[in-house]
């Protein structure tokens, strides 16, 4: 019987496998997405995190994606038929660096007309990054220059600062757990927050968009997935969840419905 038991969850558990196991979704009409991640790492689960965002913007119907680890493709004719780009790795590690081409090629895409989402560690300048990639961004996190940018665990109030945006609508104020990246370095136009996070009795920006030359951008300072196959991914969580689906939805020209 014991045994019996043991075969029928295996069995199960194979079943539970094969629906884990997604391919690519044709998204007939779907604005093309080069997702930017960043394989492994020794503290961020980027793959894990890309697989699950990659259903999350294909289930929309809307946006279909392809995911790069390598930077390469951004020097490449490839390049140009994506729509936008949704950059999800910390890019100061050594192996994730971007040459100074992938940088201008990064920054000529979006400045002729391309979108830009930035997840979580992509905000972490890279201490020799031109400076037109903190102009994109508006805010980075660096710790090589003032302020030295914070980094803190926790439960966080999220207040929504501005409900008037596509992005926003239709949102509450809700606690989110997750890394905060605080005191960041900022650059250009100053940041319009659209969510604030709450800690030490001041609110910090977590999320916002701007304008880079003809492209859009929109910025999340959250989203930490931890290395560890058990660790959380912010991703699951719904309400968090919806503003990043919503935010890339926005950078593509495409708004949440
Ligand atoms: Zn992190």
């Amino acid at each position: 019987m014991r045994w019996q038991v043991s075969t029928v969850l295996a069995v199960f558990t194979c079943m539970g496998m094969f629906s884990e196991a997604r391919g690519q979704q044709k998204v007939e009409g779907g604005a093309q997405v080069l997702m930017l991640s960043g394989g492994q790492r020794n503290h961020h689960g980027y793959r894990r995190q890309a697989y699950l965002l990659q259903k999350l913007l294909e289930d929309t119907k809307q946006l279909q994606v392809t995911i790069s680890e390598d930077a390469a493709i951004l020097e490449t004719p490839a390049l140009a038929k994506y729509d936008l780009i949704v950059a999800m790795a910390d890019r100061r590690d050594p192996e994730f660096r971007f040459t100074e081409g992938q940088q201008k090629a990064l920054i000529q895409f979006v400045h002729d007309g391309k979108g830009l989402f930035s997840l979580h560690g992509f905000c972490c300048a890279e201490q020799h990054w031109r400076p037109e990639m903190r102009d994109m961004l508006g805010g980075v996190l660096s710790h090589v220059g003032t302020p030295d940018t914070k980094v803190k665990f926790g439960k966080y109030p999220l207040k929504i600062a501005d409900s008037s945006h596509p992005i926003t609508q239709g949102a509450k104020d809700f606690e989110h757990e997750d890394e905060l990246y605080y005191e960041l370095q900022t650059q250009g136009e100053p940041i319009k927050p659209l969510v604030s996070a709450v800690y030490e009795g001041k609110e910090w920006p977590v999320l916002w968009t701007r304008e880079f030359g003809k492209g859009k951008v929109c910025v999340s300072v959250f989203g930490h997935c931890g290395v560890q196959a058990k660790s959380k991914d912010p991703l699951e969580h719904e309400p968090f969840q919806r503003l990043v689906v919503r935010g890339v939805l926005w950078t593509a020209g495409r708004e949440g419905k």
